[in-house]
C-alpha cells in the first residue's frame, strides 16, 4: 500500500509534502539507487544541495524512477540550495544552471539560500569540496565577500517562472539557516513570497519564536536534522557525542512504546503535526520506510508538549565552528 503524504500549500501556491528525503551525506555510490527506492517507497520530496555534492547521482536515481514510470516529473518536488560562495547575482545564476543540469530535472520546485554567509568566490572549475569554509588544506578560512542578501533574494528571484519571466527555472524560493531578524528584512523588499525556511529543528531546539513567526507569515517551516545529535555523531561533534540520544529519552521512548511505533516515528510526527515538513536521510531501505510511515498515527496535545518541553537551545549545526556566528 503506498502511503499518501499530506502536503502544505505554499505562498507560491504549489503544494509541498510534509515528508521528504533529505540526502546530506548520503554517498555518491548509493545515492542513484537509494533516491530511487525513496521514489519506489512513495516519497516525492528529495531535498538536495551543491553541498552535498551528490546532485548528480540523485538526478539519476529520479530519472530512472520516471522512466520505469513510477511517477511523472510534475509528481515530484525537487529541491536545491544555493551555496556561500556563490552570492553574487552572476555566480548564483551559474551554479543554479550548473546544479540544475547536474539533477537534469528540467526545473527546481524550491530553491533556497542554503546560509546567510556569503563567502569568497570559489571557481566552478576547483574542486575543493569539503572544504568550502576553508581552504584545501584546510588551515585558512575563506573570507567573507561583501555581497547584501538582498542581491542574492533578488537574483533567486529571477530565477523563477512567471509569465513576464518564461525563461525561469524555479518555482518556489525560500532561505535556510536565517533568523526571525533577517526574514523580516527580506520581506520588506521580496517581490516574489518567502514560501521556505529550512532551520534546525529538533526537541533539543525547537525555536518557537522563529517558528511561530515563519508561520504567520505564510512561511512553511522545514526541520531538519529532526533526531537532533543523530546526525552529527558521524561528524565527531562534541555536543553531539555528549548529548543524550532523542531515540533514548524517556518521554519519547515511553510515547512510542503507548502508539507501538518507533521513536523516530515519535520524533518526526512531532514535527509533521505542528506543519513543520521533515526530511529525514538514511541510507536504509527500512528506515527510509519507517520515516515516511511516521505520517499514519496522531500524537494527542499533552504529548506535543512534553516533546517541546525538551528543548535547551542545542544547535549542532553551526558555522561558529568555521568563525562565522550567525545564531549569535
Ligand atoms: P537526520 O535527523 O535526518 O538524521 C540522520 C541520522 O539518523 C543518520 O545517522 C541516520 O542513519 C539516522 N536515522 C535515519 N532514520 C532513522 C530511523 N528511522 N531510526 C534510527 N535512525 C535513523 O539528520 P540530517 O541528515 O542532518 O538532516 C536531514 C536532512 O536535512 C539532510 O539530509 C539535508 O537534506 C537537510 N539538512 C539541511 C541543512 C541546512 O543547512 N539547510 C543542514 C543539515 C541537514
Amino acid at each position: 500500500m503506498t502511503i499518501q503524504i499530506p502536503s502544505l500549500k505554499l505562498a507560491s501556491g504549489y503544494d509541498m509534502p510534509l515528508v521528504g528525503f533529505g540526502i546530506w551525506k548520503v554517498p555518491r555510490e548509493t545515492c542513484a539507487d537509494q533516491v530511487y527506492n525513496a521514489i519506489k517507497l512513495g516519497y516525492r520530496y528529495i531535498d538536495g544541495a551543491w553541498d552535498y555534492q551528490n546532485s548528480k547521482e540523485a538526478g539519476e536515481g529520479v530519472r530512472r524512477a520516471i522512466s520505469e514510470g513510477l511517477v511523472k516529473r510534475e509528481d515530484l518536488f525537487i529541491t536545491s540550495k544555493l551555496w556561500n560562495n556563490y552570492h553574487k547575482r552572476e555566480h548564483a545564476f551559474e551554479m543554479a544552471k550548473l546544479e540544475l543540469e547536474a539533477w537534469g530535472v528540467g526545473y527546481f520546485d524550491l530553491f533556497l539560500i542554503h546560509f546567510p554567509i556569503s563567502l569568497e568566490f570559489i571557481p566552478f572549475d576547483e574542486l575543493r569540496w569539503p572544504c568550502f569554509w576553508t581552504d584545501a588544506a584546510q588551515t585558512k578560512v575563506t573570507p567573507l565577500s561583501k555581497v547584501p542578501i538582498s542581491e542574492t533574494w533578488k537574483a533567486l528571484e529571477d530565477m523563477v517562472q512567471t509569465p513576464e519571466n518564461p525563461a525561469g527555472f524555479v518555482r518556489s524560493i525560500g532561505v535556510s539557516n536565517f533568523q526571525s531578524q533577517l526574514v523580516t528584512d527580506v520581506l520588506s523588499y521580496a517581490k516574489i513570497p518567502v514560501s521556505v525556511l529550512q532551520i534546525e529543528h529538533h526537541p533539543y531546539l525547537t525555536q518557537p519564536g522563529l517558528t511561530k513567526m515563519a508561520q504567520e507569515n505564510n512561511i512553511a517551516v522545514t526541520g531538519y536534522s529532526s533526531f537532533g545529535p543523530q546526525s552529527f555523531l558521524e561528524l565527531n561533534n562534541k555536543d553531539a557525542i555528549n548529548a543524550k540520544s532523542l531515540f533514548e529519552v524517556d518521554v519519547v521512548k515511553s510515547i512510542a512504546e503507548k502508539y507501538g511505533k518507533t521513536p523516530s516515528q515519535v520524533l518526526l510526527r512531532w514535527n509533521t503535526q505542528r506543519n513543520v515538513i521533515v526530511i529525514p536521510k538514511s541510507n536504509n531501505v527500512d528506515r527510509l520506510k519507517q520515516n515516511l510511515e511516521s505520517v499514519t498515527f496522531d500524537l494527542s496535545d499533552d504529548e506535543i508538549k512534553q516533546i517541546s518541553a525538551l528543548n535547551k537551545g542545542l544547535r549542532f549545526n553551526d558555522p561558529d565552528a568555521f568563525g562565522f556566528p550567525i545564531f549569535a
